[in-house]
């Protein structure tokens, strides 16, 4: 049976694989088809594509942060679009828009750290970045090679923590414009991890019910963060809206414990996916 993961990234974001060696690794670990995700960004797509050996297909997508609801009520939630025209002018300029808030952002989070005391420079951060998106991951990088934290996940329970002192939010579009973004550049829009606790609130069914109505076409049902109540949960509800369930690791290299292929998507919502896309198609979808 063909395994597939539908949720990695590289290091054309926070990952720190390199977009061409995406084939290869998928292909070590037995994988037949990998989508490429990064954070707010295609630059991965081209050498990830064309990284591939034969017998491994690259889906080009994205990951991007979407807020619902405001104030009290606020959650922060990621959406993954697959297959879309990266063309399309208004997709892409909301890409370019949370590119150039997530450096004001780092940069404005490096400061609130600098103002505390803490030895960490906004240089270090970009050059580990390496021109990609800036991530909370990078500052961490900074942060543990400063000595300030012991490890990654140190800095991420610490200096880095969602309500912190140190803590500034990107500038997220409300998701129901996320899902019409993605729509109208001929992708496939799936809710990233809707369970994810462990990274703050997370929505009712509720709310996914109003998304699938809004043009949700589908929910990342197993994935790391998901226990198996969650795992049941979800897959009800996806029944119940008709939701296309997909699985996936969302590696990030050694920048997360995860390995890729952790959790899979079924073939039949695999070639869902492919059905409903109508921006790029990869050779074997
Ligand atoms: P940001 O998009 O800048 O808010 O950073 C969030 C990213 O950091 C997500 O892609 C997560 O996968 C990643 N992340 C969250 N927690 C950790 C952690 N403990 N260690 C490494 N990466 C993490
Ligand atoms: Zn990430
Ligand atoms: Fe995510
Ligand atoms: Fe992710």
């Amino acid at each position: 049976m063909m395994r597939i993961d539908l949720h990695t990234h590289t290091s054309a974001s926070d990952g720190t694989d390199e977009p061409r060696s995406v084939g290869e690794l998928a292909a070590a670990v037995g994988l037949d088809v990998v989508a490429v995700t990064d954070h707010d960004t295609t630059a991965g797509w081209d050498a990830a594509i064309a990284g591939a050996p034969a017998g491994v297909t690259v889906v080009p997508g994205v990951e991007f942060s979407c807020v619902v609801g405001e104030g009290e009520r606020r959650v922060s939630v990621h959406l993954l679009g697959y297959l879309f025209d990266r063309a399309e002018p208004r997709f892409a300029a909301e890409r370019r828009r949370l590119r150039l808030d997530r450096t004001d952002r780092g940069r404005r989070i490096v400061e609130r750290l600098t103002t505390a005391g803490v030895p960490i420079e906004w240089p270090a951060v970009q050059r580990l970045a390496g021109g990609a998106p800036i991530g909370r991951p990078h500052i961490a990088g900074a942060l543990v090679t400063a000595g300030a934290s012991s490890t990654v996940d140190d800095a991420f329970e610490t200096w880095l923590r969602p309500g912190g002192p140190y803590y500034v939010r990107k500038r997220d579009v409300d998701v129901r414009d996320g899902i019409a973004m993605v729509l109208a550049a001929g992708g496939v829009p799936v809710f990233a991890h809707p369970r994810a606790r462990k990274r703050g609130r997370v929505v009712t069914d509720d709310v996914i019910r109003e998304l699938a109505a809004a043009g949700l076409a589908g929910i990342e049902v197993d994935h790391v963060d998901h226990d198996a109540a969650d795992r049941v949960e979800l897959r009800t509800l996806a029944g119940e809206l008709g939701l296309i369930m997909t699985g996936s690791s969302d590696y990030h290299g050694t920048n997360k414990a995860v390995p890729l292929g952790a959790n899979t998507t079924d073939p039949q919502a695999y070639a869902e996916v492919c059905r409903r896309a109508s921006g790029t198609q990869p050779a074997h979808c």
